[in-house]
């Protein structure tokens, strides 16, 4: 049959491990996902990272160049006008707006340079002319060049604070101030602290100086920029106000930075930092550091991402996709797997169904066969039964004819009687085969010498075989040869293999029956040299009902039942029997094996020697009851015969009475008789007369052993089953005493032994 189940695209792979392949494929799908999610969402990160980054330098340097630009502006003014006086200057300023425009810038100032020797000039004058009633330059021991702040607007307190401070006295802010004048650029200081810090917290500044030269012009050389320097516009910063005022409240959440003067990290160095320390990741995911350069001043910016920055990175979304792509994995896995196992489980349900279809398919050519046989077997079995009728029915009508004439009828006598024993043969293979298959056969199995059993059974087989001029040859081994078996059963068994040989060979043929030992076996085997067997036909020749080339004369007759019943038999005796054929017309050798009989159990004298039946001696007083007034005549004239008294009677009711005037020493008793039936006449007999009721014999068509059993409850002293042999029937008679005699006990203790009730075929 067609596989039902096409193959899939891992075909080539063993079904068991798709599943394994599969999970392997999507954990390494997966796993490349993962990856290249991870490396996307790096780089994402980082280009987030970078970006604030650049818009916090570029927002920096933006504003201190815008810062530049408003001290260049103003330097204009110095350079341009002799004298600003401080209420100019103040003006100046406040149109600036520096608070609004320039927020984190702590003033806008202007120095002139002086000589120490102008010291007290310039502190009169900015006593008197700029209002500053406590001025003075300080610090007052640096005496090498001037450069106190006196304009500085707007005029705060801390500014205030300032006011007189000689800033070229200071280190840091005179480098500053010189690479101003040297260059004619602006020039950012490095860290200082204010003068403007007058709080406790003190705040890292720096300043920013643009050089005013004289006329507006710059110089082309350091000397005469040296000559021609007239001052400074500066401005004083705060850093935290500074980068404050840049960033205002929108400090970056997610990136942290600090900026330090020059190109070191350095603490000492730090002008600001965008968070507390406690805020910053310990180990952040990004960090870079850049420097730019303020007027002429570098500056070092390190960043740092946050924790914020961190929690919502684009790679954060990547470990639970990788978890996401492994539960996947897993879940095709165990689909596949359970996909594999239903898939597997179809396909043994398809071919337990593909065997059971097979073996229905079987079963029903099987019940086909047994159905043809048996409607076979009926019309043989018709045939088989009507066959020998014709020759009776011949014989009978012959012999009328010829006894009117008085003529001798010995030759019509053997026709019925050899007639009869073939249909009662027939009869009893097809009751034994059914018994046997039942299981209602039981072997009275006991210690057996097999050349007796065989001599019987060769006895037996002589006259049919010497009727179709056969050699009958039988070869013995020294000595008795010991088994366990029924001899009944035993000889039926050899019978027929030899009624075979000798039916199954054309006339003149030769039959052997050899017996010998062999390995622990008794070997008995019946060679012939009749037709064969061909092949083909060995396997099946014990088979119920199987005949070889049955032709339609039927020339052999048969039922195709004896080897059945012969190879039941056998093994029923733990043995076996084979065949061997050369084939058609070279004869055939049935070969039967049963189990020695071991020597601790062969008895002292041979056991199976049967008695001889009794001859008769006196004459008995019979009545034979029977409705078949045939079969009543004839037994009545056999036993006449031999020398009995004889009364008949068709039915119950004549029985019983003429049980009253014959007084018969045994009454052989019909049970299908018409009105009161055999048990009920057996059964009122035995009411009348008790003790005295005469011998009862059941003849009957019924020979089951529940059939047996009931005539036995019915007060019956023995059971025959028709045709009864007729041997049997005169040992029964003349094993009766002459008259009539009280029995002791139960019907049939005294005469009717159980073997009786036996089969009597
Ligand atoms: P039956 O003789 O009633 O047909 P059996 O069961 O005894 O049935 O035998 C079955 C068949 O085996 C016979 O019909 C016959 O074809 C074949 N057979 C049996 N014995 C012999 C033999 N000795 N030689 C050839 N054929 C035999």
């Amino acid at each position: 049959m067609k596989n039902p189940f096409p193959h899939s695209r891992f075909q080539s792979l063993p079904r068991h491990l798709v599943p394994g392949v599969v999970l392997g494929l999507c954990l390494l799908l997966s796993l490349a996902v993962t990856l290249l999610l991870q490396s996307n969402a790096r780089a994402r990160d980082q280009a987030r990272f970078e970006n604030v980054v650049q818009a916090t330098s570029d927002r920096i340097h933006r504003r201190l160049d815008s810062y530049e630009a408003l001290l260049r502006g103003t330097s204009g003014l110095f350079a341009t006008q002799r004298e600003v006086t401080p209420s100019e200057f103040s003006e100046y300023v406040g149109l600036l707006q520096v608070q609004v425009h320039y927020p984190g810038i702590q003033g806008v100032g202007f120095t002139r340079r002086l000589s120490p020797e102008d010291r007290p000039v310039l502190e009169a004058w900015a006593r008197t002319q700029a209002g500053l009633l406590d001025f003075r330059v300080w610090p007052e021991d640096y005496t090498e060049q001037l450069h106190s702040i006196i304009l500085l607007e707007p005029r705060d307190e801390r500014n205030q604070a300032a006011l007189g401070f000689n800033m070229y006295s200071e280190p840091t802010r005179r480098e500053a101030m010189g690479r101003a004048r040297d260059t004619g650029m602006p020039a950012l200081s490095g860290k200082v602290t204010l003068k403007q810090e007058i709080d406790e917290r003190k705040q890292a500044g720096f300043l920013l100086y643009v050089p005013v030269f004289k006329g507006g012009c710059l110089p082309p050389t350091v000397e005469g920029r040296r000559e021609a320097l007239v001052g400074f516009v500066y401005s004083p910063f705060r850093a935290e106000d500074l980068l404050n005022g840049i960033f205002g409240t929108e400090q970056h959440p997610r990136v942290a930075f600090q900026l330090y003067d020059g190109e070191q990290v350095a603490p000492e160095r730090q002008l600001y930092s965008s968070h507390e320390p406690e805020a910053l990741s310990d180990k952040p995911m990004l960090t870079t550091t850049t420097t730019l350069t303020v007027a002429g001043r570098p500056w070092t910016l390190t960043f740092a991402t946050l924790p914020a920055f961190e929690q919502t990175a684009s790679g954060g979304m990547v470990a639970p996709f990788a978890v996401l792509g492994v539960l996947v994995s897993l879940a095709l896995f165990g689909l596949t797997l359970a996909q594999g196992r239903a898939r597997g489980d179809a396909e043994r349900s398809a071919q337990r169904l593909l065997v059971a279809l097979t073996e229905r398919a079987r079963v029903e050519e099987q019940l086909r066969e047994a159905d043809r046989r048996k409607d076979d077997f009926l019309a043989m079995l018709a045939h088989e039964l009507r066959n020998p009728l014709a020759p009776v029915l011949t014989a009978v009508q012959l012999m009328a004819r010829k006894q009117q004439a008085g003529q001798d009828i010995e030759r019509e006598r053997d026709v019925v009687e050899r007639q009869v024993h073939h249909m009662r043969r027939l009869v009893d293979d097809l009751l034994d085969v059914s018994r046997v298959t039942r299981g209602k056969i039981h072997l009275q199995r006991r210690p057996l010498e097999l050349v007796g059993a065989v001599g019987r059974a060769l006895e037996a087989a002589r006259p049919f075989a010497e009727s179709r001029q056969h050699t009958l040859r039988v070869e013995l081994p020294q000595g008795p040869v010991w088994t366990e078996a029924d001899p009944v059963r035993l000889e039926q068994v050899l019978s027929n293999l030899l009624h075979n040989a000798a039916k199954y060979s054309e006339p003149g043929g030769r039959i052997t029956l050899t017996l010998s030992r062999e390995a622990g076996e008794a070997v008995v085997r019946v060679a012939d040299t009749g037709m064969g067997i061909p092949s083909e036909a060995l396997p099946h020749l014990f088979d119920p009902f199987m005949q070889v080339a049955r032709t339609l004369d039927r020339a052999q007759g048969g039922l195709g039942l004896g080897l059945t019943l012969v190879k039941q038999l056998v093994e029923m005796h733990g043995g076996r029997v084979e065949v061997v054929s050369e084939g058609v017309g070279r004869g055939s050798v049935f070969t039967v094996r049963l189990p020695l009989l071991s020597a601790d159990r062969v008895p002292a004298q041979p056991v199976d020697a049967r008695p001889e039946p009794e001859a008769p001696s006196r004459s008995r007083r019979v009545l034979v009851v029977d409705d078949n007034v045939d079969a009543a005549e004839l037994l009545a004239e056999v036993l006449e015969l031999d020398g009995h008294e004889v009364s008949i009677a068709h039915d119950g009711v004549t029985a019983l009475e003429r049980v009253g005037t014959f007084a018969p020493d045994v009454v052989f008793l019909d049970i299908g008789l018409p009105g009161m039936d055999g048990y009920e006449v057996a059964r009122r007999l035995r009411e009348r007369l008790g003790a005295l009721t005469p011998k009862v014999v059941a003849v009957t068509g019924y020979g089951q052993a529940g059939d047996r059993q009931r005539s036995r409850e019915a007060g019956f002293d023995a059971h025959l089953v028709k045709p009864a042999e007729l041997d049997t029937v005169r040992a029964l008679v003349t094993a009766t005493d002459p008259a009539p005699r009280p029995r002791p006990g139960q019907p049939g203790d005294s005469r009717g032994s159980d073997t009786w009730f036996g089969e009597n075929s």
